[in-house]
């Protein structure tokens, strides 16, 4: 892969036909030895966010060992990057026969479950195992999130009880997990879900041995300015202290969208424009699939070799597809001289962006290239000045 040291620069220089994607190996390995050092406890990747096996190599390098997989495909994929990664398959609705293989052909012990037939799943497909490390997903809410995880998984407090005492006695080690749901914007979302973890301890009177609070973790967007991730971590550490657990009980995280949501971005071509709608080469079923369909505001950049002098007014993007649902509403502030021909870099793509790619209509990724700037907008980079030193590429949302 080619290095290159600014956006504008390989738009000017190259002025790519197909989208490229701009990966920051930097930012990726800032974030993972941020976890790695500021969260009292281990931090695990949802690989979901992006399963990129560059992405997993970088955050292994900077002390992230454990993987939280959701799928056979993404327990082999990471057991074949990393055979000496510890996964732990956290999706409560497993295929027996995808337990089977985890467990038996890649030494997968840990496994989340939220409800009876899925504990009896698990004993089947390990041959009754006593060496499993069984996490018991709890519903909270996801009224501080910005995308709800609350509905589809968990088990609720008021019947956690049984499952509780079940898995207590077939597992090695019990834990309790949960998911604010993503973006979570204030730490309280976390301290709520841990005081249902405590009525649920409480009720069942069993020994846990781990508290795992998902993820959720946020990045920064136009419009979510979250708080520092350090106050989530003193929240949830606080919390965590005060919870009836065993001494030696362990803290655990699963951060997806912010080990990953800063790695990658978009260099994108204006192809035409209708008023303010531009029509870009890159959209709902290329990485643009959360601004189309959750509304989701990225940060965006006119790369001109020449500034645009005009003011900044709202567009919204069609992406290439012939469907008209490849609509990216917005808005997004660019200038008001924009034009077919001119180039956008569209930022904070490493989560649930490339990661969503399909190929419809023919419109498929174009080169990856690395880049050794920084990011248009970080969360790892502690104060205001730092922040200005790192690099001018770094925007104010
Ligand atoms: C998606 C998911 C995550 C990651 O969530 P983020 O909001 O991206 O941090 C973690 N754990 C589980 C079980 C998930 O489904």
């Amino acid at each position: 892969m080619h290095k290159h040291h600014s956006a504008l620069g390989l738009a000017t220089a190259l002025r790519p036909v197909q989208p490229v994607t701009l990966l920051r190996p930097h930012a990726a390995a800032r974030a993972a030895r941020f976890f790695v050092e500021k969260f009292q406890g281990r931090s695990m990747y949802a690989v979901k966010a992006n399963p990129s096996p560059e992405l997993i190599r970088i955050l292994w390098d900077n002390g992230i060992t454990h993987y939280d997989v959701a799928s056979i495909a993404e327990v082999r994929l990471v057991a074949s990057i990393l055979p000496q990664a510890t996964l732990c398959f956290m999706h409560p609705v497993k295929a027996e026969e995808a337990i089977a293989e985890a467990y038996f052909d890649h030494g997968v012990r840990t496994f989340s479950l939220d409800s009876i037939e899925e504990l009896d799943k698990i004993c089947r497909a390990t041959n009754d195992a006593t060496d499993l490390t069984l996490c018991v997903r709890l519903r909270v809410s996801s009224e501080m999130s910005k995308l709800s995880l609350a509905s589809k998984f968990g088990v609720d407090v008021n019947e956690a009880r049984e499952l509780l005492f079940r898995t207590r006695q077939v597992a090695d080690a019990l834990g309790i997990c949960f998911h604010v749901g993503s973006q979570a914007m204030s730490p309280s979302a976390y301290v709520q879900a841990m005081e249902r973890v405590r009525a649920a301890i409480v009720s069942a009177s069993v020994t846990v041995d781990v508290i795992d609070v998902g993820g959720g973790f946020p990045s920064v967007y136009p419009g979510m300015e979250p708080p520092a991730l350090e106050a989530y971590f003193g929240a949830i550490h606080d919390a965590f202290e005060s919870l009836p657990v065993s001494y030696s009980s362990e803290l655990w995280c699963e951060p997806g969208r912010a080990l990953s949501a800063e790695y990658a971005s978009l260099l994108v071509r204006v192809e035409r424009r209708r008023g303010d709608e531009l029509y870009i080469n890159d959209g709902a079923y290329g990485a643009l699939f959360d601004a189309a369909h959750i509304g989701w505001r990225f940060p965006v950049k006119l790369l001109r070799d020449e500034p645009s002098r005009a003011r900044n007014v709202a567009f919204s993007f069609y992406g290439p597809t012939c469907d008209d649902m490849d609509r990216m509403a917005g808005p997004f502030m660019l200038p008001a001289d924009i034009d077919a021909g001119d180039y956008i870099e569209i930022g904070m793509l490493g989560a649930y962006g490339c990661a969503m790619r399909t190929g419809f209509n023919g419109f498929t990724a174009g080169e990856r290239v690395i880049m050794e700037d920084e990011p248009m907008a970080t969360l790892y980079v502690a104060d205001d000045e730092a922040r200005e030193a790192v690099s001018s590429n770094v925007i104010k949302l």
